[in-house]
């Protein structure tokens, strides 16, 4: 059985206050019924006083973004070791925002896998399709080659012990979410590959992202492949994302 989880992804929101508040009301509103593992990536400068917030909780911390490189002559950037000194056990890398704003490659997304890896934060690799890609028919060639660059240069087994997000881009923020089939579809070829390139590709947790809301959580959850969610916009809300974490 795999260990379910829903990470919570604030993206450019948020202030002191609404991290004190949906921290405070997360970590209140957390019981015993809920089994997943739930953390939270809050913008870098707030990282700190999340990890404030949650030392005596089981919520576990995450970042949105990290550089490839270690140190040096990278004006803006944080480093994976930099996350790790400021508490964070998670990282996001390749969010499809990334990608298609700050022109994120494939390759830069595999080093930023890499840079995590060796620091020893867990990456949470989001791969995903857009509404062109998925008309055309090539959504498992475009999955197979973002997930291929990071089994090239980190290797198939150590991709299968991070967090893996299938996120179609159509589905981010837009209100559209994939149904389950075709979630549960992206999900089993992913694992696939996985299992083709040689990892035990069984024990890897597979999110699902992409208005996930607590009306739709539970179905999409519920399919053999899916481990859970990766929560945009109802992570901000902390009921809708209590009831997500119910829902995994
Ligand atoms: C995301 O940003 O990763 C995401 C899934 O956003 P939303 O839930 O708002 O679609």
């Amino acid at each position: 059985m795999r260990q379910r989880m829903v990470a919570g992804n604030w993206k450019l929101n948020g202030s002191k206050e609404l991290t004190r508040s949906l921290l405070a009301g997360i970590t209140t509103g957390l019981h015993d019924d809920v089994s997943a593992d739930v953390v939270v990536c809050p913008p870098f400068v707030y990282l700190e006083q999340a990890a404030a917030a949650l030392a005596d909780s089981c919520v576990k911390l995450g970042a949105q973004n990290v550089c490839a490189e270690t140190s040096g002559a990278f004006t803006g950037e944080i480093s994976a070791d930099m996350l790790r000194e400021v508490g964070c056990q998670y990282v996001i890398v390749g969010h499809s925002e990334r990608r298609s704003l700050y022109a994120e490659s494939d390759n830069l997304v595999a080093r930023k896998f890499v840079a995590a890896r060796d620091s020893g934060l867990t990456p949470i690799l989001c791969v995903g399709e857009t509404l062109n890609e998925r008309e055309r028919g090539v959504t498992e060639q475009v999955i197979a080659r973002q997930l291929q660059e990071v089994i090239s240069l980190a290797g198939a087994e150590t991709v299968a012990s991070a967090v893996i997000a299938y996120e179609p881009v159509w589905a981010i923020g837009s209100g559209l979410t994939a149904t389950p089939d075709q979630a549960q579809a992206v999900h089993a070829f992913m694992r696939e590959r996985l299992r083709d390139s040689g990892a035990k590709a069984d024990a890897c947790c597979m999110l699902y992202g992409g208005s996930v809301k607590p009306s739709n959580a539970a179905e999409l959850f519920s399919m053999p492949d899916i481990d859970g969610g990766l929560i945009g916009g109802a992570s901000l809300v902390v009921g809708d994302f209590l009831a997500i974490c119910r829902a995994a």
